[in-house]
């Protein structure tokens, strides 16, 4: 078998685009007749590779296979050869499923260097721009995402449905780039202009610089910019499973981080004395997510990243620091006293669970309450006093290379 024509890829353009394009390019009336073949080929080739290759366009992005991520890696990189041209660029276009755990235990995807939590992919419908299809008829991978609302190049809304008949737009459902079913041509749809938030949202996590003050932009790490926002989402409470709700709520994140840090730290304080109104216990009994939710348990932003690029651990600390000094320890417990569990103090000293245990065993830190030797403290137990924690983290000892610090050895 072999594919006598390579379309040039587009940059930011989708897998699934480009497969699109490739089986038009190659005079294939429809995407199945090329699947139908790559598929048959590849079982000659090799049955793993064969067997994890799907027929349906929706599935065959790679992030989609479970146990066979590998097998479908196999796959693509023996399709990429199906040309006497330059390798067909499916790997490098590909969404793959990513080793970064994202704010203490959501998992993400990548592509190229950068990693998108999962839960901001769109799943079915995907939304398109009318004037870029105009223009260059393939989809960018953007569009795939919950956070990319509005395009950055013509500041208009993305449309949803087909303004013929009302079916909601899924190039991935229908497997045709620029026509609904119905046969309308979906660049001819109206558009409406975007409003600020949208553009500025969408330019955050597709654009390495985006003129705006707030932190967002002072990383040009579009995967910290999605962990800061996945952040917001987590502290609100968000539904992450209502793709309405986490879109509402990312438009709230870019008025919070407007006014970073002034508004988060004052937040952070007033919940904190809110909490006194509604304490049950005293406070060496209260755990500080009472006060706080997850602020600090998920403030890790992507575990393993430098300590210096997470701008929301560096607030938390300095509150923390000023709750610390000033209300110190006396009969009467306060703030200072709160507890913490092994997830938070390990976010908050900027290292592992294991270290966390280790500082525990070896009386660095102490327990507030006695817990049975038999018994595996689970990483979400409150257990150790703020203070305690607070103290170590002003003392902390320098890190050796590896991001995570590294208080004590193994031995
Ligand atoms: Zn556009
Ligand atoms: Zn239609």
């Amino acid at each position: 078998m072999q594919l006598l024509v390579r379309p040039k890829p587009f940059t930011d353009e989708s897998l699934e685009s480009y497969l699109l394009r490739l089986a038009e390019a190659n005079f294939l009336e429809t995407y199945r007749l090329l699947s139908g073949a790559v598929k048959e080929w590849l079982q000659e080739q090799d049955h793993e590779a064969g067997g994890a290759f799907p027929l349906e366009l929706k599935t065959v992005n790679i992030w989609h296979a479970r146990q066979s991520s590998s097998f479908r890696v196999r796959a693509l990189s023996l399709f990429e050869k199906l040309t006497d041209n330059e390798d067909l660029p499916l790997l490098a276009l590909s969404l793959r499923n990513s080793a970064a755990d994202f704010c203490g235990n959501y998992r993400a995807v990548a592509r190229g260097g950068e990693h998108i939590p999962r839960c901001f992919l769109r799943k079915s419908i995907i939304p398109i721009c009318p004037l870029c299809l105009e223009e260059n008829r393939y989809i960018p991978q953007a569009w795939h995402y919950l956070t990319y609302t509005a395009c950055t190049k013509h500041h208009v809304n993305l449309i949803y449905d087909c303004p013929s008949c009302g079916s909601p737009i899924s190039y991935l459902e229908n497997e045709l780039i620029d026509r609904c079913r119905c046969g309308y041509d979906l660049s001819l749809a109206p558009v409406t202009r975007a409003d600020r938030d949208s553009i500025l949202l969408s330019e955050f996590v597709s654009e390495p610089e985006v003129a705006f003050s707030s932190p967002l932009p002072y990383t040009s790490s579009i995967s910290i910019r999605n962990a800061a926002l996945l952040y917001f989402c987590i502290v609100e409470d968000t539904d992450l499973d209502n793709a309405q709700e986490v879109i509402e709520s990312l438009r709230l994140a870019i008025r919070f981080y407007s006014k970073w840090p002034g508004s988060y730290t004052s937040d952070l304080s007033k919940k904190l004395i809110a909490s006194g109104d509604r304490l049950v216990k005293s406070y060496n009994k209260t755990p500080l997510e009472f006060a706080w939710g997850k602020r600090v348990s998920s403030a890790c932003l992507i575990r393993g990243m430098r300590p210096e690029e997470n701008f929301v651990l560096k607030e938390i600390l300095s509150v923390l620091f000023e709750v610390v000094e000033s209300n110190p320890k006396s009969k009467k417990s306060n703030y200072g006293d709160m507890l913490l569990t092994v997830k938070e103090a390990a976010v908050l000293l900027q290292t592992t669970h294991e270290q966390v245990y280790l500082l525990l065993e070896d009386g660095y830190l102490q327990p507030a309450y006695r817990v049975p030797v038999w018994l595996r403290m689970h990483a979400s137990q409150p257990i150790f006093y703020l203070r305690q924690v607070v103290e170590l983290v002003r003392a902390k000892m320098p890190a050796d290379f590896g991001a995570a610090a590294t208080y004590l050895p193994h031995w």
